[in-house]
Formats: structure tokens, C-alpha cells, sequence
């Protein structure tokens, strides 16, 4: 294999054999293909995408590349979610504790904020004392113990896509349908589970904001888990606003207890119900909808999975009061409320540009190994569809200082387009479509809270 020649090859929209293909990847692994190397060929890959032989390698390379888990000892089911990432997605939070007290294990490994997004280890971080970076023994104990266990990403998985990933963050080179397929699934391959739930954004928030590479996104990934005996269900979310109210990792941790309190904003609460029923329904296949759906909401109004969320910020080394005293997460300095200017509808809050303005804030990364600020970010008083009044407040920016809150500003009266009093607001249904391993349905099955 001549690196040069598989670069070529790309670049001018050609297959690389398999062979080819995987010698070029463990090449990549002990050295003698280089980082630029590398990084050309994402940027080939990016333009001339990669055929499902070519995804196949990089599937099997990456997850050959590390540690799988065998929990068949654990005395139950084994089903994780894993979301494509978005703004205001704090659903993981909520879910896995949620699905612990269902029965089901929940090995979650996630990640951490990425371009717009912020991500699921930052905003526990936001716990005084929560540990993400346990050991793969510790994170066996607490799973075994509380049901659930939330790490990031450890050396010993998929080291082969830990060290892709980190190159084409800053190469511009994320949004490669089937790499980010190969990504998630190489990982989520690694945990050794029984069923896999995907969230699949779609809309102008999302890394891919069309439907048909949703769609896409969503059956590689299906037929990748499939392909391998894990059964995996894929629901297409909406991204074109955000979810929920909260945006900025503290924030987010606050609305995402408080959704298991059964507080907080509706379309959160929808998601995390229906994402916490298709889990139960791959744990217990012979389960009707219906009867998981009553399941759920009794885990929910029992306080069942408020309860397990305790235990598990317990046993990573986390401050569990900040369940009943919200306030002890970590808060920013400055808060500013920005209000209407004008009467009308709000018709549009645009997700990215609250999500870009996280990391104005100071809450998001511009290089790897900066610490982000989990105190800022903004808490959303409108969405779309919302009238308002001259002096209604549309969002309160929380901000390290008064330059900051004068920014977040800016940011709001951006990302809230207000029309004329009565316009509509164009929005995707919360979820368009799922898809299994025996098709998609697209018409949408759940109504919009
Ligand atoms: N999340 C991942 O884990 N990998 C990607 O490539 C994109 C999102």
C-alpha cells in the first residue's frame, strides 16, 4: 500500500479496495501513514464520500482497533441511546436514569461538546465533583450497581476513531455521512449491548440539516447495527430550534433534572418518554407500546427515576444535592434578560446561532484541550409559534461578565426572529420518522406537546 496512491485514488472519486483500505487504516495506527495523510484523505472522503465496503472497513478497523465489553454477566437487558448532537439536547441526562429504573443497564459512553453542540460529559461536569473519566472497572461497578453509568469515550475503545475524530474536528471534516455512522457505531459496537436507540437530528441545528442525509445517516447506522446482531432503532428529531429551554451545560443539567421531576418543557418530556419506550420495547421485545408507554410515565411520576439520577450522581463522586437545590450546579456571574422591541410571532429561533453563541460565551471549545465555562448560556422564555409584546422577555443571557451579556445579547436578537403578529412558524414535527430493520415509517406517530 502506497499512501499516496490511496490518496489519488480518492481524490478522484474511485472505491478503495478493502485490503487497500485496512492497510491504509493500520498504517494510520502505528505511524507510517501520517496525520496530513490522513487528513487529506477525509477531505477526498468528504467530497467523493464512501461506499458501504469502504464503511464496512472502517467499522470493523475501528472496533478491531480496541477493547469490546462482554457485560453478559450483568442480570439484565443492555440498551443505550446515542444522539448525532444538537442544541439544547440534554435528553441522555434524563434517559439513562430513566431507563435504569425500568430494568434496563445503560453502559453510556458519551461525548463532549462539538461545533455547536454541547455535549453530554461537560454538562455533568457541571455537578460539583461528578466523575466522567472513571476507569472501564468503575464504570462496571456503578453500572452494575445503579443500572446506568455515564463516561466519556476510554482509551482502551475504538482508540482507532478517538484519534480520526480528533483530526477531522479540526479539519473541517465532521460531516462525512458514513464516517460519522462508522464513528458511533464503531463505539457504541464496543459496549457490548443488547439494543441501541439513535437520535437523529435533522433540520438547521443538526450537522446534517437535510432530511435526506438524516434519512441516510439514519438507515447506515441501522444496517450497520443490524448487520452485526445489535438491534437498532433510529428516530429523526427535530433541530430546526432547539430543544427545550436551556442552552449551555449547566442550564441544561438543571432543565434535565427537572424533567425527571416532572417539570420543564414539553417537547423534552416527549422525547425523553418515547426514546425511554423504544428502549424498553428492544429490552423486552414481547412488550406492547402502549403498556411501555404506562411503564415509563409510572418510572416518571413515581419518582423512581429522579431516585436512580441520585444514585448514579453518588456514585460517580458528584454533589447529589443539586437535585433538590439546582442552584449548586455551577451558575454564572452576570444574567441579562433580553425583551421583545417589537409586538408580533415569533417564527423562527435558530438553533446553530444560539449554539455558536454558547461558544461566544465562553462555553464551548475552539481547541481541544480548552476548559469550557458550564456556567454560560442562554434560558429561553419563547419558541416559535409564541406571541409577544413589546417588553416580554424573549431569553436571559448568562454570562462570565458584562461584555459577555452584552454579546449573548446580540446572539439573542439574532437567533428570536419575530414577524407579524399571527405569521406562522414553520416547524418540523418533533419526530418525522423512525427507522428498524424492517423499514421506515415517516408518517408521524407522535403529536407535538
Ligand atoms: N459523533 C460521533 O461520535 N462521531 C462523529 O463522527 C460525529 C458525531
Amino acid at each position: 500500500m502506497i499512501p499516496t496512491r490511496v490518496l489519488e485514488e480518492k481524490r478522484d472519486g474511485g472505491a478503495i479496495e478493502s485490503g487497500t483500505l485496512e492497510a491504509f487504516l493500520a498504517g494510520f495506527l502505528d505511524g507510517s501513514v501520517r496525520d496530513y495523510q490522513m487528513s487529506a484523505f477525509m477531505m477526498a472522503a468528504f467530497h467523493q464520500g464512501l461506499d458501504a465496503g469502504e464503511t464496512e472497513v472502517f467499522v470493523r478497523t475501528m472496533l478491531g482497533s480496541g477493547t469490546v465489553l462482554d457485560l453478559s454477566y450483568l442480570p439484565g437487558p443492555r440498551v443505550d441511546k446515542h444522539s448525532t448532537g444538537g442544541v439544547g439536547d440534554k435528553v441522555s441526562i434524563a434517559l439513562a436514569p430513566l431507563a435504569a429504573a425500568l430494568g434496563i443497564f445503560v453502559p453510556m459512553m458519551s461525548g463532549r461538546g462539538l461545533g455547536h453542540t454541547t455535549g453530554t460529559l461537560d454538562k455533568l461536569e457541571a455537578i460539583p465533583g461528578f466523575r466522567t473519566d472513571l476507569s472501564l472497572d468503575e464504570f462496571q461497578r456503578v453500572l452494575k450497581q445503579v443500572g446506568c453509568a455515564m463516561i466519556g469515550q476510554t482509551a482502551e475503545i475504538a482508540p482507532l476513531d478517538r484519534r480520526l475524530y480528533a483530526l477531522r474536528d479540526v479539519t473541517a471534516t465532521v460531516p462525512i455521512r458514513s464516517l460519522i455512522a462508522a464513528s458511533i457505531m464503531s463505539k457504541k459496537l464496543a459496549e457490548g449491548l443488547n439494543g441501541l436507540v439513535l437520535d437523529v437530528k435533522v433540520g438547521a441545528g443538526a450537522f446534517l440539516p437535510e432530511e435526506h442525509d438524516a434519512l441516510d445517516l439514519a438507515q447506515t447506522m441501522v444496517d450497520i447495527g443490524t448487520g452485526r446482531g445489535l438491534h437498532t432503532v433510529a428516530l429523526l428529531t427535530a433541530m430546526d430550534r432547539p430543544l427545550g429551554c436551556a442552552i449551555g451545560n449547566a442550564l441544561e443539567t438543571a432543565e434535565a433534572i427537572s424533567c425527571l421531576k416532572g417539570e420543564g418543557p414539553a417537547d423534552l418530556r416527549a422525547i425523553v418518554r418515547l426514546q425511554a419506550v423504544e428502549m424498553l420495547r428492544l429490552a423486552e421485545p414481547a412488550i406492547s407500546e402502549p403498556a411501555a408507554l404506562s411503564r415509563v410515565d409510572a418510572a416518571l411520576d413515581s419518582g423512581a427515576a429522579l431516585e436512580r439520577l441520585v444514585r448514579l450522581v453518588e456514585a460517580q463522586s458528584g454533589d447529589a444535592s443539586v437535585v433538590d437545590s439546582p442552584a449548586r450546579l455551577m451558575t454564572s456571574e452576570h444574567t441579562l434578560d433580553v425583551v421583545a422591541e417589537r409586538v408580533g410571532t415569533v417564527v423562527q429561533v435558530l438553533p446553530r446561532v444560539l449554539g455558536e453563541g454558547v461558544i461566544v460565551l465562553g462555553g464551548g471549545r475552539t481547541h481541544m484541550d480548552q476548559k469550557p465555562d458550564l456556567s454560560v448560556g442562554f434560558q429561553m422564555h419563547v419558541r416559535p409559534g409564541d406571541d409577544v409584546s413589546v417588553g416580554d422577555r424573549l431569553a436571559t443571557v448568562h454570562a462570565r461578565d458584562t461584555e459577555g451579556s452584552r454579546a449573548g445579547e446580540g446572539i439573542v436578537r439574532r437567533a428570536v426572529v419575530v414577524g407579524d403578529s399571527g405569521e406562522a412558524a414553520e416547524l418540523r414535527p418533533l419526530i418525522s420518522h423512525r427507522v428498524d430493520e424492517h423499514g421506515t415509517v415517516s408518517d408521524c406517530r407522535f403529536e407535538e406537546p
